[in-house]
């Protein structure tokens, strides 16, 4: 499951930080790195730093955009050194690992990571379901790139050991009292790719009401991402909501017809 863990680097400006991130994943058993938009590529320096890590930093995959990057994922976790104006669900770097081993045993999940000058914008971090701080010294809370990669990845770590071990633990107990747990399939949640093009549907939904007025859109959608992020609704629930855009398109339609 730990190759379904995605190390999102967005925008670096220093290659230096991608190859010690490189370093930082492959010590705690994380391979697949991901580069939005690096502005310097990886070179002699980057991989220097990656020491024995050099293979993660040639299988790296590069890609121009953060929606390109997690398009497949059903779970994405911004980090952030500080807190945003924009309040958005939370995790703990140890629940943040959990969850990152939880889900990773499902789909792709990613941790995104921003750029060394100004983090993540305000953009990004609605990209992501939930955002990840960690509870560094208040008056001096922004860690080196890299060493913010290698803490989070070394909380994956310490879930991914725990639940190695549980899963040793119940594969006993199941085999000692024959039961075996079914997984419900449906109550999984959706990939990204899947939830932005419930949002797309949402806005044309709502513009073709007139709720939302495309030239001026306000902070409707950034809202509406929001609760949804919060809700976190599982395919089924967004398949009911896609009915129901259906079901307004379609008076919508019939009403312009009149
Ligand atoms: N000056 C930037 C900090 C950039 S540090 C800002 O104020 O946002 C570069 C990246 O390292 C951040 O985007 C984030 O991904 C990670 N990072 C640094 N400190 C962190 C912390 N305390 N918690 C979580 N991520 C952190």
């Amino acid at each position: 499951m730990l190759e379904n863990v995605k190390i999102v680097l967005v925008n670096t400006s220093d290659c230096r930080n991608i190859g010690s991130a490189a370093r930082a994943m492959k010590t705690m058993g994380l391979t697949n790195l991901v580069l939005v938009d690096p502005i310097e590529m990886p070179n002699g320096q980057a991989q220097a730093l990656a020491a024995g890590a050099t293979d993660v930093l040639a299988n790296a995959t590069v890609v121009s955009t953060l929606e390109e990057a997690i398009s497949d994922c059903g779970l994405v976790v911004g980090t952030s050194a500080r807190s945003r104006t924009l309040p958005w669900p939370m995790l703990e770097p140890r629940n943040c690992g959990a969850k990152m081993v939880e889900e990773g045993k499902q789909y792709p999940v990613a941790l995104v990571f921003g750029r060394e000058s100004s983090g993540l914008t305000n953009d990004e971090l609605q990209l992501c379901h939930f955002h990840v701080a960690i509870p560094a010294n208040p008056e001096y809370s922004s860690l080196n790139l890299a060493m913010a990669v290698q803490t989070l990845s070394y909380e994956v770590r310490m879930n991914y050991l725990d639940d190695v071990q549980q899963s040793r633990i119940q594969d006993v107990a199941e085999k000692t009292s024959d039961v075996s747990d079914d997984a419900d399939n449906d109550a999984q949640y959706p990939l990204v790719q899947e939830t932005e093009r419930f949002y797309q549907h949402f806005e044309k939904a709502l513009e073709g009401t007139g709720f939302i007025v495309p030239k001026h859109p306000g902070l409707i959608m950034t809202k509406v991402r929001r609760l949804f992020n919060r809700a976190r609704p599982d395919g089924k629930e967004l398949k009911m909501l896609r009915g129901i855009l259906a079901s307004i398109d379609k008076t919508v339609a019939n009403a312009n017809k009149d």
